[in-house]
């Protein structure tokens, strides 16, 4: 059988398969044999076709497209693909619901995962946020407990509102991302039409080391869309994978999505006086102090040719960064930079960097080698260790991250800024009366199963300090009364 020979099954050890419908046995109505090793093959890969959920954002749906720049922004940072007006990168998009599993729906309320990977001719750069420009807590040690509310009770195996309603109302710095979550943007219509968010603050660097903050905002060009909750509820229930698909189809007749690139820039010593600390990830800058500057384009025009290869074994971390875009002091991102490469070396082994998804376009010079699933030639017989003066690859000083000043106690401290209330009571005070009147309504709702009144109570102070008006229409869908 010659190797491109198509047409003939072959084991996974490449064998013509002789039967792939009965299996061997002993004598027409014995036993089935050991022997049939291809049987066996066949039964044992079929176990192992599985890789480890994600924790959080399990379900997901992907995409290819490109990024184009169309403004040149290299006063602020020497990223080569963000280089030159015209340039284009190609990237790599997933999208995914939170704290579903695999299989759960799509259309239901939750934050969407809005992961985007660059493949740059510097390296990846993976820009891994939300489709809300803030989030529920701003430490990451807080987040598996926050995650767990999220999840099922460990008895009942069912969500648990109780849980759910106790964490936020005793984490107030959820409160932003409550109102977002529990407003009209909490059920977008499909993916392609919600905006995405870096969320975190990011810094840039310029090529003379001059360093600024930055927060970055796709725009979608199809327009926000979001779902009623009694359609989005009849969606879960007659087609549970409605955004996956409608991502597919869109594609695939070639109605290709996109997104305006938009970063706001604060200059590195407003972050000392700005009225809110700017490295919070339960707060936004307001577009008034530092307004939209469009960086580039994105668009999605390319289809996955295989689910589990592509969306399922791509992995996003936010401290794959490229010359040119640091962290910054971000509590959360800085959890994150941690947290994200870890799951994905637990989840798809430790070279998930060399699938093909995940494998940059440009040049991989590390000392790293060995390690499960080892697929490339492991760098052959080339010099395995630095330094050395094999004249193997070595450092480029002008790539360092740009130094930082820090001062002060190595401590636990808590966030400067106490205000949770007036960003959330601001966003409240944008809504239309309608969209007020839906965003109570959907809060009452998802907080009449709590059992516990304190619970409901202290959620409402919350409420009620964000915007009087706030707090006294939920208590009064609840029928409780403001507390003192
Ligand atoms: P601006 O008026 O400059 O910006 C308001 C922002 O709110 C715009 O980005 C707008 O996005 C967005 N927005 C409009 N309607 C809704 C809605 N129903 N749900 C969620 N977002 C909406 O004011 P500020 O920058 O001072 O922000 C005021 C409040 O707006 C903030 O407290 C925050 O809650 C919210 N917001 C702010 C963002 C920011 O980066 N500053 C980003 C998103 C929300 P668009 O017009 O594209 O829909």
């Amino acid at each position: 059988m010659s190797t491109d020979d198509k047409s003939k099954l072959t084991t996974s050890w490449g064998a013509p398969v002789g039967d792939n419908q009965n299996s061997q046995t002993a004598g027409a109505r014995g036993p089935t044999l050991i022997q049939d090793v291809h049987l066996l093959e066949k039964l044992a890969h079929f176990n192992r076709e599985r890789v480890p959920e994600r924790v959080v954002h399990a379900k997901g749906a992907g995409a290819h497209g490109y990024f184009e720049v169309t403004q040149d922004l290299t006063a602020f940072t020497k990223a080569s693909f963000l280089s030159e007006v015209g340039k284009q990168t190609p990237l790599f998009v997933r999208f995914s619901t939170v704290a579903g599993e695999n299989g759960s729906s799509d259309t239901v309320r939750d934050p969407r995962g809005f992961a985007v990977k660059f493949y740059t001719d510097e390296g990846n750069y993976d820009l891994v946020g939300n489709n809300t420009p803030v989030f529920f807590i701003r430490d990451a040690i807080k987040f598996p407990d926050f995650i767990h509310t999220q999840k099922r009770h460990p008895q009942t195996h069912l969500k648990n509102p109780n849980a759910v309603w106790d964490f936020w109302s005793l984490s107030p710095e959820s409160l932003h991302q409550v109102t977002i979550l529990m407003s009209d943007r909490g059920i977008p219509a499909t993916l392609r039409h919600m905006h995405g968010f870096g969320s975190h603050t990011f810094k840039w660097v310029n090529a003379e080391g001059q360093a600024s903050w930055v927060k970055y905002h796709f725009k979608t060009e199809q327009g926000v869309q979001n779902l009623a909750p009694s359609v989005a509820a009849q969606l879960a229930a007659d087609n549970p994978d409605y955004h996956t698909e409608d991502l597919f189809e869109a594609i695939k007749k070639g109605d290709f999505p996109a997104w305006k690139l938009c970063v706001q820039i604060m200059p590195l010593e407003d972050a000392n006086t700005y009225r809110f600390d700017p490295f919070d990830v339960t707060k936004v800058w307001s577009q008034k102090d530092y307004p939209l500057i469009e960086l580039g384009r994105m668009v999605l025009n390319r289809n996955p040719e295989n689910y589990f290869a592509e969306v399922e074994q791509a992995t996003f971390s936010p401290g794959t960064f490229v010359p040119g875009i640091e962290a910054s002091p971000d509590k959360m991102l800085q959890g994150r930079l941690f947290a994200y490469g870890d799951a994905h070396r637990y989840r798809v082994g430790a070279n998930h960097q060399a699938l093909p998804i995940n494998r940059p376009r440009s040049e991989v010079n590390t000392y790293q080698r060995d390690g499960q699933m080892r697929a490339d030639d492991n760098g052959g017989g080339s010099v395995y260790y630095e330094p050395n003066s094999a004249g193997g690859p070595s450092e480029t000083p002008a790539y360092k991250p740009a130094a930082f000043e820090v001062s002060g106690s190595a401590d636990s401290v808590v966030y400067d800024h106490h205000d949770h209330y007036t960003q959330p009571g601001d966003l409240y005070r944008l809504l239309s009366e309608d969209e007020r009147e839906r965003l109570v309504q959907t809060i009452v709702g998802a907080m009449k199963p709590v059992e516990q009144d304190a619970i409901k109570l202290r959620q409402i102070g919350h409420f009620y300090k964000a915007d009087p008006e706030y707090g006294t229409r939920v208590a009064a869908g609840l029928g409780l009364s403001i507390p003192e």
